[in-house]
């Protein structure tokens, strides 16, 4: 890893402070002072910043309530983007785990570990995303039947795989996919001749959004919620 990238993972350091701290020789790899940015460090290397003795970087695992209007990306030339939410030097560290649209609110996973990202994410793992989806109309109870079946959507030749669906009101119900096609949940109601008015997720695998997290607040995932994937 170069050693920027290391010292803004395991300081408060961004990247370009990191160079800087470097350039001006307040780093030490194995008790030497090491000026370039992009020398690779290793595990086994005793790494000093100001002479104290820095850890190798461990995974990190969040969830974040998402409020409308982020975008989930790395960058956007228009838009906030979820990493802004959270300090610069984790945020700069963290990958989306899936992606919620603009409008699209509630549980949101961001980690360093590719391999549970793809466990979470890939259509070879089963892992159900509940919604609760408020309705432009009413719902009857052949679409929900239709939705439970599954459904053809604009532009795929295969029908969307069984969902759960549990009705909240005449306009609103949670529903429980495992597939994550682009704009699936909009897409599906649409299939079924409705509309999308407010789409929140609350729950991925039975990993739950934390009630006590107000849009826009994360917090880490304990150890148990991490190996619940
Ligand atoms: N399905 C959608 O249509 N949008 C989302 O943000 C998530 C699932």
């Amino acid at each position: 890893m170069r050693l920027d990238f290391y010292l803004s993972h395991v300081t408060e350091l961004a990247r370009k402070a990191a160079k800087i701290a470097a350039a001006k020789g307040r780093v030490t790899v194995n008790g030497d002072v090491v000026k370039k940015a992009n020398y690779t460090v290793q595990e086994s290397d005793q790494i000093c910043l100001d002479s104290e003795l820095l850890a190798w970087p461990s995974e990190g695992y969040y969830l974040l309530n998402k409020p409308a209007g982020y975008v989930c990306a790395n960058q956007d030339p228009e838009h906030p983007i979820v990493l802004d939410l959270l300090p610069p030097h984790l945020g700069q560290q963290l990958n989306i785990v899936g992606r919620l649209d603009k409008d699209t609110t509630g549980l949101l996973l961001l980690t360093t570990d590719g391999q549970w990202l793809h466990r979470i994410t890939s259509p070879r793992h089963v892992c159900d995303k509940r919604y609760r989806v408020h309705l432009a109309a009413p719902i009857l109870d052949e679409a929900i039947q239709q939705l439970e079946n599954g459904v053809l959507l604009n532009g795929e030749s295969q029908l969307t795989k069984p969902a759960k669906v549990e009705r909240i009101a005449s306009d609103a119900i949670y529903l429980t996919i495992q597939e994550g096609k682009y704009h699936q949940v909009k897409r599906m109601l649409a299939a079924v001749g409705n509309r999308v008015a407010e789409l929140h997720r609350d729950q991925i695998g039975p990993l739950q959004l934390d009630e006590a997290l107000a849009a826009g607040e994360y917090r880490a995932l304990t150890s148990d919620e991490v190996a619940y994937f």
